[in-house]
């Protein structure tokens, strides 16, 4: 007993260095397994990013399929807004040419400006919008949307514009240029020289408008006002930067009249006159080359072809005859 009780006296030592050792080496894998957790964590973690910029620079991921897909929805949006604003710069287009050959023509106006009516927006104004692959698109739905607005206000101007003409109809029946500013058969030969807007000199080979009309007849020639309206310029003197002795009329409603190269103004700056009064006497003054009248009607400071306010009356076949009749005027020195 004694023997196996040897052994026995020193186990509790043993175990106790056996334990304090298993103790220390425990201790430091704890530290070595934690630190090495962390870094396989680490690890993954970089592993997984990686792996999603490798997918997502290859695939769409769900979030971006989405975005793709409202992109496309949205163009398709904006195309049916293209549409429609498109249908409805059709519908105004169909007001405006209704209002410029109907109703202004039922008020002997002159017609607005076919062309050149809307002229659009300098570039600067898109800027804003420049600079991703949608610029066009929507630059394009602005830029229409721009000239629809352009066009209403246009129209809303123009049809203010009659509103105060139809207010003022029985006046201006008789105040707009209605007649020929001379007696039809005191014309020369049918030597009538056509109003011509882009009349080219001979020589020099650039525009020179002519103006009016010319009427070929002798001197003295009684000259008519064409319309009721006022003496504006009535100049028995000099040159007049070509028109010789002239008079202007003003008959209201955005309409004057000119009456030049005459031998004598019968009437004075402020007095009323009325249509078919003789006003004055055909001459051959100022850059003249042979007695004539050069007849002019002047719409808001522009001058329109007089042969449209010859005779309200007249018709087709007339009116072609007479344009046929008219050539290169050759009463005056370009
Ligand atoms: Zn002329």
């Amino acid at each position: 007993m004694t023997q196996k009780e040897q052994p026995s006296d020193k186990q509790p030592t043993l175990v106790r260095e056996a334990q304090m050792l298993t103790r220390e080496v425990v201790a430091a894998p704890f530290r070595l397994r934690t630190y090495r957790l962390i870094r396989r964590i680490l690890i993954g973690f970089i592993l997984v990013s990686l792996a999603n910029v490798i997918f997502s620079s290859f695939f769409y991921t769900p979030k971006m399929y989405g975005i793709v897909r409202e992109n496309r929805d949205l163009i398709i949006k904006y195309r049916i807004l293209q549409d429609r604003i498109r249908a409805a710069q059709r519908k105004v287009d169909d007001i405006r040419h209704r209002d410029n050959f109907v109703y202004r023509s039922l008020f002997s106006t002159d017609t607005l400006a076919v062309d050149g009516v809307y002229t659009p927006y300098a570039d600067e104004k898109y800027a804003p919008l420049q600079g991703d692959a949608y610029t066009p698109l929507m630059e394009g739905t602005w830029r229409q949307l721009d000239a629809l607005a352009r066009t209403l206000y246009l129209e809303s101007v123009s049809f203010d514009e009659l509103q105060a003409l139809s207010d003022n109809k029985g006046k201006m029946s008789t105040a707009i240029p209605a007649i020929w500013p001379i007696d039809r058969t005191a014309l020369r030969n049918d030597r009538i020289g056509a109003f011509n807007p882009r009349r080219m000199h001979p020589i020099l080979h650039r525009v020179q408008a002519h103006t009016g009309v010319d009427f070929g007849c002798d001197v003295g020639t009684p000259v008519y006002a064409t319309g009721d309206g006022t003496v504006e310029i009535a100049d028995n003197s000099g040159y007049n930067g070509g028109y010789g002795r002239q008079i202007l009329l003003n008959h209201q409603f955005g309409y004057k009249t000119r009456y030049a190269h005459l031998s004598k103004a019968l009437v004075r700056p402020g007095d009323r006159v009325h249509r078919g009064q003789i006003i004055g006497e055909t001459g051959n003054t100022g850059r003249s080359t042979g007695p004539h009248l050069h007849y002019e009607v002047i719409h808001k400071g522009v001058p329109v072809n007089p042969v449209n306010y010859f005779n309200r009356n007249m018709s087709a076949e007339e009116y072609e005859q007479l344009l046929e009749k008219m050539r290169e005027t050759n009463f005056e020195k370009l």
